[in-house]
């Protein structure tokens, strides 16, 4: 069974750190279609900086150049907070037994179990893992009990059951960050490069995390 694949985030702003390692796990799995799911309200962590109609249009438009990304705005139509457990829920009634792989950079695979409900997370789908620098993938030993037994080392098994096995997917280093592209726009410095072109414009037609009081008023519009 071809698996669909769910890739989550604030996305403030969406960048290449994102969508190529994502694009590389959707060719290596075969994942049709791959969801960008932009969190409206991202409940585990500081409050983002753009508005989420800002943060959707710039997903929108980053997709514009990645075959095979489709945004889903789920979580904007759902309203209250941006839980990933409700999102798959949602996706498993409509899919049935379909495979369902949640992309994860490794840093927020770390944070998993302060995720809501987040139990139930591989009992909805494959958990699939990808490299970022300055994270490293855990060795056997240091995998929790509850991760154990779930890995699996053969792209191909992702496809044979729905959901519960932990796929960990090493990707080219992107070494981009949200943070880092918000503090060099505030700073006055051009991002033009680390994301499309079209949401770097974006970004300078709605002049978005420009310094603190120099625009507050549009970004939070
Ligand atoms: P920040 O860069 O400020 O830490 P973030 O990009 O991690 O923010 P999100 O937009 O919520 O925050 O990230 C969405 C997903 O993208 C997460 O799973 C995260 O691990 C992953 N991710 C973000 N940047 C990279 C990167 N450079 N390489 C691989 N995965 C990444």
């Amino acid at each position: 069974m071809q698996a669909l694949g769910v890739f989550g985030g604030t996305f403030d702003p969406i960048h290449y750190g994102h969508l190529r390692p994502a694009q590389v796990v959707r060719e290596r799995l075969a994942l049709e279609p791959l969801l960008i799911v932009p969190a409206p309200h991202p409940p585990h962590r500081r409050q983002p900086v753009a508005a989420a109609n800002h943060r959707l249009r710039m997903v929108q438009l980053a997709c514009e150049e990645f075959p095979g990304f489709e945004v889903d705005d789920r979580e904007y139509r759902r309203g209250g907070p941006s839980f990933t457990v409700l999102t798959l829920e949602s996706l498993r009634s409509e899919l049935g037994a379909r495979p369902i792989c949640l992309l994860l950079g490794m840093d927020a695979y770390e944070d998993i179990e302060i995720w809501h409900e987040w139990t139930r997370l591989p009992q909805l789908a494959h958990l699939v893992v990808m490299t970022r620098p300055g994270w490293e993938f855990p060795g056997e030993a240091q995998l929790p009990a509850w991760a154990r037994g779930r890995v699996v080392h053969e792209a191909r098994t992702l496809t044979q059951v729905s959901a519960g096995c932990i796929f960990f997917q090493p990707v080219p280093p992107e070494d981009i960050s949200a943070t880092a592209i918000r503090d060099a726009i505030a700073r006055g410095e051009s991002v033009r490069g680390q994301l499309p072109d079209a949401v770097w414009e974006y970004i300078c037609t709605n002049r978005l995390y420009q310094p603190r009081g120099a625009d507050a008023e549009t970004q939070s519009r």
